[in-house]
This record gives C-alpha cells, structure tokens and sequence, in this order.
C-alpha cells in the first residue's frame, strides 16, 4: 500500500441517518497527521440530524428490528462482518489514512478485530441460554424462574480515536446483537472507517434506522447532543476521564444506563527472575506500540533493582531502533500522534519531565524527516528514569510513546506502587516464578492482568477499568448484560 491508496477514499464523508447519507452545510477537515494535508470534508452534525437518526434508530428498534429473532441478528453481524471482509483494503487504506499508523497494524489489529468483533458477539447471541431456576416454598407451593433478555431500545455509542474501527465496532456490535438500533458517534480525528462501516450496513441491505452514524465533536456538539437526547435509553463510551465524567452528568437527570472504558496510567512490573529478553521486547511493545496511543499501554514500568539497569539499556537499544515515520514508507513501525494539537500535549510531558528532574534516556524531542512527514504529528520514543513516584509525568495519562522506567525493591512494596494510581485499567507482570505472578496478579487493581504477555484479548472474557479508568465490564456475556435489559418469569407449576 502507498499513498496513492488513500485516493480510492471518500473525499467528503457524511451521516448516514435511516437508510441513506445526509450531508450538512457545515463541516470539519480531516487532516493527516502524516503530513498535514486534508483527506477529506466532514459533515458536522447540527441537533436537527442528531434528533433525526435518534428517531430512526427508535422507529428501527420498535420496528423491524426489535421482531427479529437472535438467530436472523447474528446472521446480519455475519453479513456486516462479511462485508467488511470484502472491503478489507478499504479498511485498512481508511485506517492508516486517518491515524498513520503501519500498514501491518492496521490489517492484523484494527481491521482483523473490527470483523471478529460483530463475528464473536453474532455467535455469542446464537449461542447464548438462560438462567432457570426451580423453586419451592415451605408451604408446599412450586415455580419456575426463567430470565429474559429485552433489548434496551436506541443506544448511542461514542467512540475515541487511538483504534477507530476496533473501538466502534466493539460497542456496534454487541448492541445490534442484543436487538438495539445504535446512532454512533466516530472520533472528529477519525471518521473515515465508520463511514465506510455505514456503506457496508447499505449495500448489505440492513433495514432503515438500525445503524445510524453521525459526525461531529464532542462539547456542546453532535456528541454532547446525543447523550441528552432524551429517546436514547443507553450511553456506551470509550475515550478520556474527564470526558466520561462530563457524559455522567449529561444523562443524570435521565438516568440512562451508562458502560465507560476511560484513559488508564499502566504499570508493567518486570521481576529480576523474568525472562529477560521476552520481558525487553514485552515492554517495549507495551509502551510503544501505536506511537503508545493505545489505552492498554504501559507508561509506568517498574524492574526489580538487579536487574535494572541492564533492563535500561536493553530497552533503550530496542526503542532506538525503532523507525518513526511514514506508514508509507517500508520499514515504518512507529506513526504519528492523531495530531498537532495531540502531539502539543505529549511535547509538554516531555518538558515537563525535564523540570520534574528526569534523565532522559532516549528520544525527549522531535525527529526531523527533511520532507513533508515534518508537517506531521511526530515524536520521537522516548523513555525517562530519576522521577519520584508523584512525579506528574507518573502520575497523569500522556498517551504518547513514553514511559517511565523505575527501580523496585521488594514486592509488597511494587503492589503498593502500582495501585498508588487514580486508574485502574491495566497491568503486565513479567516472572518465571508462577506463585507470584498469581499473587501479585490478584492484588493488582485493574481490570485486566497480564502475566508474561500485553494486549491478547479473549473477546469472551470482561473488559474495562477500575477507579478513573471506568465502570461496567464489555466482553462476552458483560456486553449481553450491559446491551438488555432481563426480566424474570416467575411461574407458578403447583
Ligand atoms: P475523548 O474523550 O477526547 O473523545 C472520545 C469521544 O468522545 C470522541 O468521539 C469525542 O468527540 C467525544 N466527546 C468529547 N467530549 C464529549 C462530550 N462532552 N459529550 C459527548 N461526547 C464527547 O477521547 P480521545 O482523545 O478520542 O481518546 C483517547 C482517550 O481514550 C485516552 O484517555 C484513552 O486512554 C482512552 N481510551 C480508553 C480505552 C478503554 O478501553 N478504556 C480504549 C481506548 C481509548
């Protein structure tokens, strides 16, 4: 793939409300942030479409929709998925365009997991059972308890930048699999491949107002809208802390049901007895995959005092050797921020550690490429070491390619450290020694725990955060939970 393969996509990129696109007087640029030319013309939402796709999402779920059985849904995510299929370079060119992240990521991640996302939850809707209890009393009486699942109605899905496709699809399709119609919100930084999402619904035929896709920001706009329009019954988010709490206080007053995936501040614990090498390359995956712009990444590392300072220079030589640049360029593993304003933001981190007294291991600045990528949103991989622990570089999310890599003593005391955060979301653990990485895993408090591994995700099993990083758990049976609603039947038999 070059660049000449973003030429095959939509130049201006509209809503896709009740069956058909629909353009808006005002729109946005989407600007690369490979080289800050603009891809293409995005329609901003006014409250007039917001409040049409809501309305036809809700005529969609009382409609056609809500009558299907589970077995004729998980077909259509089957269709949906196979659609994807067909147009996966399309994806891909959608996703490299629009983030500038390698090639090779966008087919083996977000493309691959945007198809086994609606794939994984059409089979768990087919698959799925109920609970049936049977019940006696002490005065001889009998029932049956069985539980049913009911959609919740219309459920607006707000996604983030950092994995476009793979976070959209992660909410669309679990909602659509329960019997809901969603109106969906892309990042503004990212709208191209939920608009190429929205070509797929058409052209598989999916019934009018199932799947509604609006464009827009956030504040006071499409985003905010949604979530205070008072026909949609649920709000199912991923993004910034601070974003899910101004989207907590948006629906209080409805009390809609609300699922939060939000931003985390990772740990990665490396124990002196640790594979070393797998650990190194680990770590450096960890906190560099995606320009670290990936929720799951470490930012916080922690390596057990023998060991660290040779795990210091193992993991500079690594990052060092790592390509920034063009994702069409051969060889390129590591893109740019999603953009200027972005790369701003992490820019200010690495001053900012300078005055918190870093040692600046590697990178700190900005590579300079001598050619248009210099309008681009790079930064250089950088690792620092010498910060204390409330140090604010250790302490508030950056989401750039960085981390922090600190000595440890004891581990009782690394725990402490690791949970001495305002987020919850994840942590890697890196020991041969299998007692204590099932002790240590088990204090930790995030929502996911790896052990000698980062980023394998078993769809089925539940996902989300603890504090700052979020509430409800997505994944398997946690999405058929959060997308319905159950009611027990209660019967009485004799
Ligand atoms: P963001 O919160 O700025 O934006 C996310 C989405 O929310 C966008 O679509 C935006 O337009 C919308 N939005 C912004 N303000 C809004 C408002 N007031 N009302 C309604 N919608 C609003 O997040 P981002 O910068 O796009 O994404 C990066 C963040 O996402 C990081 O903090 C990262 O950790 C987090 N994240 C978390 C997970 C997870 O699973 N926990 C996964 C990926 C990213």
């Amino acid at each position: 793939m070059n660049a000449s393969s973003q030429a095959a996509l939509p130049k201006r990129l509209r809503h896709f409300v009740d069956g058909d696109f629909a353009d808006s007087d005002q729109t946005f640029a989407n600007i690369s942030p490979v080289d800050g030319s603009e891809l293409s013309r995005v329609a901003e939402a006014d409250m007039r479409i917001v409040d049409a796709a809501v309305r036809a999402a809700k005529r969609a779920q009382r409609g056609p929709w809500g009558q299907l059985s589970a077995q004729a849904r998980a077909d259509w995510l089957h269709k949906i998925a196979d659609g994807i299929q067909v147009r996966f370079d399309d994806f891909v060119a959608a996703e490299v365009a629009d983030t500038g992240r390698p090639v090779s990521q966008a087919r083996s991640l977000d493309v691959a997991r945007g198809i086994a996302n609606f794939r994984t939850f059409a089979d768990l809707v087919r698959t799925s059972h109920s609970e049936f209890f049977e019940t006696s009393t002490s005065d001889g009486r009998e029932f049956i308890n069985y539980v049913t699942r009911k959609p919740l109605g219309v459920v607006g899905v707000i996604s983030p930048w950092n994995l476009p496709l793979l976070l959209f699809s992660w909410k669309v399709a679990p909602a659509l699999a329960m019997g809901n119609c969603v109106v969906a919100k892309p990042s503004e930084e990212t709208p191209t491949s939920a608009t190429l999402l929205a070509e797929v619904m058409r052209d598989i035929g999916l019934p009018a107002g199932v799947f509604n896709l609006i464009h827009g920001h956030g504040a006071n706009a499409a985003g905010e809208w949604l979530t205070r329009h008072a026909d949609i019954d649920a709000i199912t988010f991923t993004g910034e802390s601070k974003t899910g709490s101004a989207i907590m206080k948006a629906v209080a007053d409805g009390v809609k049901n609300v699922s939060f995936e939000l931003g985390g501040k990772n740990a990665a614990v490396v124990f002196a007895d640790a594979d070393f090498d797998q650990a190194v390359e680990g770590v450096l995956r960890s906190s560099f995959t995606n320009a670290g712009q990936v929720c799951l990444c470490s930012e916080r590392v922690y390596v057990e005092r023998p060991i660290f300072e040779r795990f210091v220079a193992a993991l500079k030589e690594k990052t060092e050797a790592l390509e920034v640049g063009s994702p069409y360029e051969p060889g390129t593993t590591t893109g740019p921020m999603i953009s200027q304003q972005h790369r701003d933001k992490v820019l200010s981190y690495f001053k900012l550690a300078v005055a918190e007294g870093a040692t600046v291991v590697t990178g700190g600045g900005v590579p300079a490429f001598g050619d248009a990528n210099d309008n681009g949103a790079f930064v250089e991989p950088t690792i620092w070491t010498g910060l204390p622990d409330d140090a604010r570089c250790v302490t508030e999310e950056i989401f750039g390619p960085v981390c922090h890599v600190a000595p440890f003593d004891a581990e009782d005391e690394v725990v402490r450290r690791v949970n001495d955060s305002a987020y919850g979301l994840a942590a890697s653990v890196w020991t041969s020694n299998l007692q204590r990485g099932h002790r240590v895993a088990r204090q930790i408090e995030t929502g996911i725990v790896w052990l000698n591994a980062w980023f394998e995700r078993d769809l089925r099993t539940p996902f989300g955060g603890t504090k700052l990083s979020g509430f409800g758990r997505e994944g398997g049976r946690h999405s058929m939970d959060f997308y319905s609603e159950l009611t027990n039947v209660c019967v009485r038999i004799a």
